[in-house]
């Protein structure tokens, strides 16, 4: 039952995609809502990741679908790219979807605090502009992560630099890039400013990107990162950076390996960390794990009984939707009467390289080390599109299946449009589907996907 006693039964720190699906789920089982959001409702997805983006992508790829089309019979004379005018629309979009959450939240009766909370203790909150204190029965922290940069004792000049926060607030298309990592971010913008036609550079510390996935999805990406015209450096990171007007550019790059660079922007794409400096959480007696993550439970549950986290400040897996199902499932537990958490096992993904990964269940590495044997089918073609348009890019499918069942384990899709695909194939593999089932399905002929369940060549 909840305790009256408090101004709220439920508070929510942070008003990202966890937050407002907790805080609104919550409302409708009728509990008394608040909601603290320092900057935009939105939150990283919206108002500076997932969702401006995805534009970027799109505006990217127009550049060589333009191109492509000429060979399919258009006449088409590409012209100058409006950066000013694109990042408009973009803004403008971007504004429009956070007032929708903002009355999505207003609607569903949450109160919205537009300022800081802070935990004064388990119970209690302070408003850090209006200064007013609050107190809630339980609170849900929801504050999402942001960019990590090295400091300026590590890295000099890394004042110089920005992340990919920084690459919304661009008002001009930089001539020269250089982009700092190798994982989701650094790969991605990559592919984004390269189609913009932007001279760009990948300085990647380890040897081949996107460490972590299928290493044949790896070497795929890394490939393509250079066929884009990407200049990818590995190896190496950066040493230091200054402000010059050398040959015109306003910045100069040493990095660690002796080679130097130049370009009008840096953007350091090096990872993400938790947003929890100042809220707090010792106050609270909130325990934070060596990855500066809140540590919780599976029902998101933190080591002090009215507080829970959900979304990237837990570090469990980063990404939208997986914050929002965990935030869900908290608000059902915890006001709805139906205990739940959200299965972290198979989660799809994609990352909007150009083309795209699409990637669910384990990688060959990892379902080798899970399961010993398992039976790996892939194949590389030259899709049909580029049969005409000139393109010489190839799409990568690789399917993992455990030996002893047959059941796929994991699935992977370097393709145009493999985030759309691996969406439908995250159903099968989640509900167990063997080979046999892939190769009982019938193909939709002429299609990219349809290799999926066509696919022959095997090794073990
Ligand atoms: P990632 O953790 O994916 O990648 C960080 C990269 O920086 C890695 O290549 C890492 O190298 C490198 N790195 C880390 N520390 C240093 C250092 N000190 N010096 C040089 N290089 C370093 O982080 P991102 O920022 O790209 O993305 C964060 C998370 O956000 C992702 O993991 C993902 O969960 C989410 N995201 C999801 C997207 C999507 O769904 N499409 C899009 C964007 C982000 P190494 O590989 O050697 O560790």
């Amino acid at each position: 039952m909840p305790d009256h006693s408090y101004d709220f039964d439920l508070f929510v720190i942070g008003g990202g995609s966890g937050g407002v699906r907790a805080a609104r789920i919550a409302a409708g089982h009728r509990a008394k809502v608040g909601l603290a959001e320092e900057y935009r409702m939105g939150g990283t997805c919206v108002i500076r990741g997932c969702v401006p983006k995805k534009f970027m992508v799109y505006a990217s790829d127009y550049g060589h679908k333009l191109e492509e089309a000429k060979k399919y019979g258009w006449d088409v004379t590409v012209g100058a790219f409006d950066f000013p005018g694109f990042m408009a629309n973009l803004h403008a979009e971007v504004d429009r979807l956070s007032g929708l959450y903002m009355s999505g939240q207003v609607n569903a009766g949450v109160e919205v605090f537009e300022e800081r909370a802070e935990f004064v203790d388990a119970h209690t909150l302070k408003l850090t502009k209006s200064g007013r204190t609050i107190t809630a029965d339980k609170i849900l922290i929801a504050v999402g992560g942001s960019p990590w940069r090295p400091s300026p004792e590590e890295l000099p000049g890394v004042e110089h630099t920005i992340t990919s926060d920084g690459i919304f607030q661009l008002t001009e298309l930089p001539k020269h890039i250089v982009i700092a990592g190798g994982g989701y971010i650094a790969c991605e913008f990559a592919h984004v400013f390269a189609g913009l036609g932007v001279e760009t550079c990948l300085v990647y510390r380890g040897d081949t990107v996107l460490n972590g996935f299928d290493m044949d999805v790896r070497t795929t990406v890394h490939e393509g990162l250079k066929e884009a015209g990407v200049r990818v450096i590995t190896n190496t990171v950066f040493e230091s950076i200054e402000k010059t007007a050398h040959k015109g550019v306003p910045l100069h790059l040493k990095l660690t390996n002796g080679m130097s660079l130049d370009a009008d922007v840096i953007m350091m794409a090096v990872g993400r960390r938790p947003h929890i400096h100042g809220l707090g959480l010792d106050a609270a007696g909130v325990k934070v794990g060596d990855r500066h993550e809140i540590v919780v439970d599976e029902y998101s549950k933190t080591n002090i009984d009215n507080i829970w986290a959900v979304g990237d400040v837990t570090r469990r897996a980063e990404l939208t939707p997986v914050a929002i199902r965990e935030g869900h499932a908290f608000a059902d537990t915890e006001f709805g009467g139906n205990p739940r958490h959200f299965d972290h096992d198979t989660i799809p993904t994609a990352v909007f390289t150009q083309p795209e990964v699409g990637t669910v269940g384990l990688a060959e590495h990892e379902a080798r080390k899970r399961y010993g044997a398992v039976v790996v089918y892939k194949t590389k073609f030259r899709p049909m599109k580029n049969m005409l348009n000139g393109k010489s890019e190839r799409v990568f499918m690789k399917v993992i299946v455990r030996q002893n069942d047959q059941v796929v384990v994991g699935a992977h899709i370097v393709s145009p449009d493999a985030g759309e695909m691996i969406q439908m194939l995250g159903i099968a593999v989640k509900m167990g589907a063997t080979k046999q089932q892939f190769d009982d399905t019938c193909a939709v002929h002429p299609t990219i996907a349809e290799e999926i369940v066509t696919l022959r060549t095997k090794s073990e």
